[in-house]
């Protein structure tokens, strides 16, 4: 099919609809679409302007909104009302944020502690969503206006380690600014991607991307093999970029100004303006030694040299962070062929150079590594516009899912480290006579038990028709679609029962929570396997209560006295240990009651089959 390709300079139409990239950044975003005519990447900017929007919102005193490099003018003079890394609140609860919260200029209400943050500007409350979705709508308009055609259709990148409520979040954001949002990708796959690593499909390779933006630091180690690229590990620290060095500079002046936290609080104009003066000083150290300037009368100085040893520990935690993504995928430094720099972050010598030594190779940086996330999106929604067929993303999901068994304990479906997008399920029954509801709860974690992990979901399949204990077949399937969204299904299968819900988790992790809860599950592991073996001694002999129960119910008539007395004392000595037994006094009782019960249960089985017999008449 012919393609009329769209003219940059003069905005003639084209027939296709375009798909835009979108990197929504926690400091900068932007868009980029593919050239119709050179076919390569590039970032949309007007003429004589950047391509990065600052991802600032600022509310006027009529809650007009502007984004981008108007609203950061307003840092300094109206911080309560300019709104910066709203990316760090997606999908997050005032619990996730508190230990951050003096970072916020802004209001961040924490009232309820445990629901998802809302921004407070005057007597208005906005969510991170709604505030991402007018940064959005700032690049949609952008591009409209550049382009001189709508623009609906967007791929929006993420870092990896966002779980699945922030990129439900993400989502949701380009929704609620008119965008038809057609894949969420990870920033450093979209890297990767905007360097062509594995365009040609004979390459074979093993890349690190190493991202260091205004917010996050992510490093991943990804497999480009015949043109499929598949992430191997990724590491990293949500808390950690360009505003950390920022930060270092400010407490390295405040020190020089005699100045401590208090006074800094009680004034949020002066914190602002050191701000954005460590920000200024920092960007021209990358090409200079010493930065000047005045901050209320007072000179302040920092020299490069000074800057390093500030950020030396910083730049060391992301150094680590690599070795345990190498360590993570089971490679050495040797068997990484390509080092890629992303973030405007890796603009810093000493980032740059620290990199390179530890990898010890030249890394990639031709491609400004501002935009490079951005173009990668460009390409990927290029691929989804069936342009190049070729390609298939995979990724992995960095915990364990599952839903809860008997016993509280934790059945997992989709193993951690599995690629996605990822199909697996599992079939289950009932434990009871007639039970017409089976409670699906979902789970993330590593641990055994589910109390120790993290609840995504609950639902309840309901209208199970009445069958004895055992007898359904409940099939749970999980599906982990590309965007790291889950869709659970629960399925009975005698009935068509079904049920199916999509995982929206009420708030989000923060990759150190990751961490913890598979320290945790290390940790705890000993301790994991005896207390398993403990639940499921429990469970079965509570099992074997229940039948023989039921047993005796039906056929106490052929039962003894003595029989009747002696396995009901079985039974009671059993559910006491139940309570506060150990695993192996429970296993001992459950076989002492086997063994009381199964002289008799033989003998009236066998009367059973010999009524059926005479019944049948054979
Ligand atoms: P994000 O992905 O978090 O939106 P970016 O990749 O846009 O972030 O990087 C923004 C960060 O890069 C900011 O902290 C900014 O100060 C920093 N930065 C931009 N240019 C330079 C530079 N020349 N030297 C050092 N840091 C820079
Ligand atoms: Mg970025």
């Amino acid at each position: 099919m012919a393609k009329i390709g769209i003219n940059l300079s003069t905005g003639s139409l084209q027939k296709e609809e375009i798909i835009v990239g979108i990197d929504l950044g926690t400091t900068n975003s932007l868009v980029a679409i593919i050239h119709p005519e050179t076919k390569k990447p590039v970032a949309l900017k007007e003429h004589n302007s950047a391509s990065l929007v600052p991802s600032i919102v600022h509310f006027g005193s009529h809650q007009e909104i502007v984004v981008g490099d108007t609203a950061k003018e307003f840092l300094i003079s109206d911080p309560a009302n300019t709104i910066f890394s709203v990316k760090r609140l997606m999908g997050k609860s005032y619990n996730d944020i508190r230990k951050q919260s003096s970072f916020f200029t802004y209001k961040v209400i924490d009232d309820d502690t445990e629901k998802l943050v809302k921004i407070q500007i005057g007597t208005k409350f906005y969510s991170p969503v709604e505030l991402s979705s007018y940064i959005l709508k700032e690049l949609k308009t952008r591009a409209e206006h550049i382009l001189k055609t709508p623009v609906n259709k967007a791929v929006i990148t993420v870092p990896a380690y966002f779980n699945d409520a922030q990129r439900q979040a993400t989502r949701d954001a380009g929704k609620l600014a008119g965008l038809d949002v057609l894949r969420i990708v990870n920033e450093p796959t979209a890297a990767s991607l905007a360097y062509g690593l594995g365009l040609n499909p004979n390459d074979s390779k093993t890349v690190a991307i190493y991202d260091l933006g205004g917010g996050t630091f992510d490093i991943s180690i990804l497999k480009i093999q015949d043109g499929i690229f598949e992430v191997l590990s990724t590491n990293g620290d949500t808390y950690l970029g360009g505003d950390d060095f920022d930060r270092a500079i400010v407490a390295h002046w405040m020190k020089e100004l005699n100045l401590g936290e208090a006074d800094i609080e009680s004034d949020k104009t002066l914190a602002q303006m050191l701000r954005v003066a460590a920000e200024k000083a920092k960007k021209e150290l990358s090409s200079s030694e010493e930065f000047t300037t005045d901050i209320n009368g007072s000179a302040l100085k920092i020299s490069k040299a000074q800057f390093e040893i500030l950020i030396q520990p910083l730049v060391d935690k992301t150094l680590q962070a690599a070795a345990n993504a190498l360590k993570d995928a089971k490679l050495g430094i040797n068997d990484i062929d390509d080092v890629v720099m992303v973030g405007g972050s890796t603009r810093v010598p000493l980032v740059k150079n620290s990199v390179s030594n530890f990898f010890q190779k030249n890394v990639h940086d031709e491609v400004n590594p501002d935009e490079v996330v951005a173009l990668g999106a460009a390409v990927q929604a290029d691929i989804l516009s069936g342009n190049n067929k070729d390609f298939l993303l995979l990724d992995i999901t960095p915990l364990s899912l599952g839903i809860e068994t008997m016993g509280g304990l934790m059945d997992v479906i989709i193993p951690r480290n599995s690629k996605i997008p990822t199909k697996a399920g599992r079939q289950y029954t009932t434990q009871k006579d007639g039970q017409s509801g089976m409670r699906v709860s979902v789970y993330q974690g590593e641990r055994d038990l589910v109390k120790d992990n993290r609840k995504l979901a609950e639902f309840n399949l309901a209208g199970i028709p009445g069958m004895p204990a055992g007898l359904p077949k409940i099939d749970v399937n999980f599906l982990l679609n590309a965007d790291g969204i889950l869709v659970v299904t629960a399925k009975e299968l005698r009935s068509g029962v079904e049920q199916t819900i999509e995982v929206k988790p009420q708030y989000g992790l923060t990759d150190a929570e990751v961490e913890q809860m598979l320290l945790d599950s290390i940790t705890n592991a000993k301790d994991d396997i005896a207390l398993r073996a403990l639940v499921e001694a429990r469970t079965e002999a509570n099992q074997l209560i229940d039948a023989t129960e039921n047993f005796i119910n039906k056929n106490g008539k052929l039962m003894t006295t003595a029989e009747i007395e002696e396995t009901q004392a079985a039974i009671i000595k059993l559910a006491e240990l139940v309570k506060s037994g150990t695993k192996d006094e429970i296993q001992h009782q459950h076989e002492v009651l086997n063994s009381i019960s199964r002289p008799y249960a033989e003998r009236i089985m066998d009367l059973a089959v010999a009524a059926a017999m005479k019944g049948k008449q054979i």
